[in-house]
């Protein structure tokens, strides 16, 4: 059978161009059920081959229903972006140069490129101030980003007792105590989890009525604990958008001595806008800092980047014993010297190239036009007397509790909430996640896709609206003291 077919290339380019533009019309529910998929793509492993072009045109046909319009204009849920055309066509030249971005034997070009995004990254993200050393690395996602910032942080608080972690483990080694805000993301105590350090030994930091952590709070319990310490706070919590206090949280950090890292997955992006970048004051202060380019960049998923300010520790807790085979290089930066990956695709090509077409003022107006969209939102479904926002607008996320009516409990509240959540994703126009924040259920709107327009905020406002007041006239949410739940 052929593995080459001349028009392999341009077709698949041709079938891309067709799903992006479908994106603005496509619905953004999910259009078919596990089985179905399953009965689509599935079948025995074909005992022979067959023609590629055939193999891609029918993939594209049996996906297509499970596959999720999450970069189109009306996708509000989680924390996701759509791919800018220019990040799109990068990745597509990432994938056939087929770099492998572990050295610089393998691809100087690679190299190169992550040398050049890293000071630009710096310089966005106004962390040149405090005027350290900074080293960069481009990781899978924030996720991994927190796990290489949280080794190195490791590194750096252990040696400091005289431990050497990389080579003995944490065995025997001293307590680290590791605090964290109560509404600190899941990954963060993922990472945690990951690296011996454990998910539920990290001491949880009290948080205000927005999310943001309470730098006395902070300063009780840090004062109790005796030992290397590594305080984790974030740059735009995920449902509220919360940003901690970051010039007390630093004050503090340096007279304990401890290790300051934050989560900035794409609060760290408000950086660019001078409308919005006061929220990170103090920032810059920090030891360590995880972000995705995959979000508020809007560049195609895989695309995360860690940056540490101590870029010993850094390398150090990235190490990787002699293997004579790698062709390594003191003089040129090698890649895997500053992620857990040795190799991997050369992700930065479409970091650079995203960033030079939007320029400074590109991501600025990225940043801006999400958060005004997002006021827009909130504004347009507050017109509704029942529906109310619950946490303060910094950024991007918004927050909505929608009640049955007048005079409805919490409980009834949270069960409406819910189930206006979920007759919006059935329906095809948008979709919004929920969340459960500070005890109560709430619809989560997240907007960051450069898609997004007015009209879509609008259209989208609208059907929203639509679903509540049919939601409402149900007969079962007419009686006030019927649980709705049934519970
Ligand atoms: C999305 C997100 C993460 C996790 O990032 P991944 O890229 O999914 O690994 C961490 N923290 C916050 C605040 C996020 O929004």
């Amino acid at each position: 059978m052929p593995l080459h077919s001349d028009s392999l290339l341009t077709r698949a380019a041709q079938l891309a161009q067709i799903f992006v533009n479908s994106l603005a019309n496509r619905p953004v529910r999910n259009l078919a059920s596990t089985a179905e998929l399953r009965l689509r793509l599935g079948g025995a492993l074909p005992l022979t081959g067959r023609d590629p072009l055939t193999v891609l045109e029918e993939f594209v046909v049996a996906a297509d229903p499970g596959i999720v319009a999450s970069a189109g204009p009306r996708y509000f849920g989680h924390v996701i972006s759509g791919g800018l055309p220019i990040a799109l066509a990068t990745d597509w030249m990432t994938s056939s140069w087929d770099q492998n971005a572990v050295l610089h034997a393998c691809s100087p070009a690679n190299s190169v490129v992550e040398e050049i995004v890293a000071e630009w990254l710096i310089d966005l993200f106004g962390l040149r101030s405090a005027g350290r050393a900074i080293s960069v690395g481009f990781t899978s996602g924030c996720q991994m980003a927190h796990v290489t910032a949280l080794l190195a942080a490791r590194h750096a608080v252990l040696r400091s007792t005289g431990w050497n972690v990389e080579s003995d483990g944490l065995l025997g080694a001293p307590e680290i105590h590791v605090f964290v805000s109560a509404e600190a993301h899941g990954s963060i105590l993922t990472a945690l989890q990951y690296i011996g350090l454990g998910r539920d030994r990290a001491i949880r930091i009290e948080t205000d009525g927005q999310g943001r952590m309470k730098p006395e709070s902070l300063c009780t319990s840090i004062r109790q604990a005796d030992g290397p310490k590594i305080i984790c706070a974030q740059a735009g919590s995920v449902n509220g958008g919360a940003f901690d206090p970051f010039e007390e949280i630093a004050a503090i950090s340096r007279e304990v001595g401890a290790w300051f890292h934050v989560d900035g997955a794409f609060g760290l992006w408000a950086a660019a806008s001078s409308l919005h970048c006061e929220l990170l004051k103090g920032a810059e202060l920090a030891d360590s800092w995880a972000t995705d380019a995959h979000k508020w960049l809007n560049v195609p998923h895989d695309s995360g980047i860690v940056l540490v300010a101590d870029p010993v520790s850094h390398l150090a807790a990235m190490s990787v014993p002699g293997e004579t085979y790698l062709q390594t290089n003191d003089r040129d930066r090698d890649p895997y010297r500053f992620v857990p990956e040795l190799s991997r695709r050369a992700r930065a090509f479409v970091v650079y190239t995203t960033l030079r077409t939007l320029g400074r003022q590109g991501v600025a107006d990225l940043v801006e036009t999400s958060c005004r969209l997002t006021r827009l939102f909130a504004k347009l479904l507050s017109t509704d007397p029942y529906i109310s926002v619950v946490n303060e607008i910094h950024l991007n996320q918004a927050l909505l509790r929608i009640s049955p009516g007048e005079g409805a409990s919490d409980t009834m509240t949270d069960a409406f909430t819910q189930a206006v959540i979920e007759a919006v994703q059935a329906d095809d126009t948008c979709w919004l996640g929920g969340a459960t924040w500070q005890g109560r259920r709430v619809m989560r709107l997240s907007l960051c896709n450069f898609r997004t327009y007015e009209r879509d905020i609008e259209r989208s406002a609208g059907v929203i609206l639509r679903i509540v007041r049919q939601l409402r006239a149900e007969h079962r949410w007419r009686s006030m003291d019927v649980d709705p739940c049934g519970a």
